[in-house]
């Protein structure tokens, strides 16, 4: 079936390649900047990039393509695929036409100093030289939903910019209903085997060739396709989709405790798996990618944990780790098993495992809220940050690079975006439930020799080909047959550190 069939929506397209391009040749220096740029080349970069992003929103709002969008409104005759064109396009240029340009311009400098002044802060553990910047930050971004609108909060403007069609309540309602389920779990597990202090293989040492070997065994594993990905290493791991046959992924070697190699290489192919798997109609349109920042994180979450940390899947790892790591002759499947599910509160966020991890978004988001209400100054934050690491998860960190300067986010000023990391993980959930309804029991999916690809193949007529064509609450409802629940991913959670207890 062609996706697109109305004229005007061709003569759209047609236009919509150039920026498409260019949009790609952004995320090619971008990807760049992130792996291989020498040091000094960074604010060059910056500037570069500065620049042909200006170039981009010309070309967005240039007049005859904004003419064919307001045409093309009228039409009744549009399919889905058609009118998620028009809608998208409305949405970038409703919120280009929103935000001034000195506005843009200020926001834009604010927050390239301000990631410089976090980078250095951090690192010498000095909040005090970060929060002008920060203070700066949230009154710009306080600025910025009032000239986005909202209904209710302004909270809601900044969520509406990662996560379309979500709001304050939403995430106030979500929250609270996960909120005392995951602290009980957390009470329970405590006297579990899955409450570890330490793991010994946290202390082995290894090369990093070795990991190397092991990341490309399990990515082949999973369905890596080489000849349309690659495989770097970055500072921090993050997925780039450059083109449709270039969706590119990193991870990072840290020489010892190789579950974080590993977590983050099958974290960055979930991400990378959604943009392979879009139907290849939608190359090159504005429907090509992920739905929301949210659908994105339900992909790389599924994969690292529902799949990743799955016992039968990590069985197949096991053996071959064994292979390639001399240490690991000295464990058994049980205790390899026990070092990528252990529960443990951590002071890091992205070092947390799938149930602490979302205190640590409970709690920035009611951090943000507070700010963005302005029930909450800046300078408060290091001190209540440490408040409620205590009151949610029993430890409290010393050093606030450990605490409230741990993120980049908002020195980015990505504020609204910590919600979407849960809400991904609980779709996440979604996904695991329904594939246990349409295929059959996870685990049997899994010993099968065609499992992994029965899993792939359900992520793409399900999800992945679709592309930005539905809201995510529409997909949501699309594939699971109902609203938004916060239920399987806890029932997921449940199954797996509560029913197998002994096993
Ligand atoms: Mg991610």
């Amino acid at each position: 079936m062609t996706k697109f069939e109305s004229q005007i929506i061709l003569d759209i397209l047609d236009k919509y390649q150039t920026i498409s391009s260019l949009g790609s040749l952004v995320s090619l220096a971008d990807w760049d900047l992130n792996t291989y740029l020498p040091p000094k080349g960074a604010e060059d970069r910056g500037f570069i990039l500065s620049k042909v992003n200006i170039l981009l929103k010309k070309l967005i709002l240039d007049g005859d393509l904004v003419s064919l969008i307001e045409k093309a409104e009228k039409s009744e005759q549009l399919n889905d695929y058609e009118r998620a064109v028009i809608r998208i396009l409305n949405r970038e240029i409703n919120m280009i036409k929103k935000i001034p340009d000195d506005f843009l311009e200020e926001w834009n400098r604010t927050v390239n100093q301000a990631q410089m002044v976090w980078r250095e802060a951090k690192e010498n553990d000095d909040f005090n030289t970060f929060l002008p910047y920060l203070e700066k930050i949230i009154n710009l971004t306080r600025k910025r939903a009032d000239l986005l609108g909202y209904d209710n909060h302004p909270y809601d403007a900044l969520i509406d910019i990662f996560e379309e069609g979500w709001n304050t309540a939403d995430f106030d309602s979500f929250f609270f209903r996960i909120k005392n389920s995951l602290l009980e779990f957390l009470e329970k597990i405590k006297s579990s085997k899955f409450f570890v202090e330490k793991h010994p293989l946290e202390n082995e040492k290894y090369r990093q060739a070795d990991m190397e070997k092991l990341n490309y065994f399990v990515l082949e594993l999973l369905g890596f396709d080489p000849s349309r990905s690659r495989l770097d290493i970055a500072p921090h791991p993050f997925e780039n989709a450059i083109s449709y046959n270039d969706v590119r992924i990193t991870t990072w070697y840290h020489q010892q405790d190789f579950r974080k190699s590993l977590t983050a290489t099958i974290h960055e192919f979930g991400h990378a798996l959604y943009e392979l798997q879009v139907d290849p109609d939608l190359k090159f349109t504005p429907l090509q990618g992920g739905v929301s920042y949210a659908f994105h994180e339900s992909q790389s979450r599924f994969w690292e944990n529902i799949v990743g940390r799955n016992k039968v899947f990590l069985e197949r790892v096991y053996d071959e780790a064994r292979k390639i790591f001399p240490f690991m002759k000295k464990y058994s499947f049980e205790s390899f098993f026990g070092y990528l599910n252990m529960i443990r509160p951590e002071l890091i966020r992205v070092e947390s495992d799938e149930i602490t991890y979302h205190f640590h978004i409970i709690l920035r988001f009611e951090l943000e809220k507070a700010l963005i209400e302005g029930k909450l100054k800046a300078s408060q934050l290091p001190d209540i940050w440490r408040a409620k690491m205590k009151e949610y998860l029993g430890i409290e960190p010393q050093a606030d690079s450990d605490g409230v300067l741990q993120d980049i986010h908002w020195s980015m000023g990505a504020i609204g975006y910590f919600p979407t990391y849960s809400l991904g993980s609980f779709l996440s959930g979604l996904w695991w439930s329904k594939i246990e309804r349409d295929i059959g029991n996870f685990d049997d999916i899994l010993k099968s020799n065609d499992g992994l690809k029965f899993i792939r193949d359900w992520l793409k007529d399900n999800i992945h080909q679709y592309g930005k064509t539905y809201l995510s609450k529409d997909l949501i409802l699309k594939v699971y047959g109902q609203n938004f629940s916060s239920y399987p991913f806890l029932d997921y959670l449940k199954l797996k550190y509560f029913d197998t207890i002994g096993n």
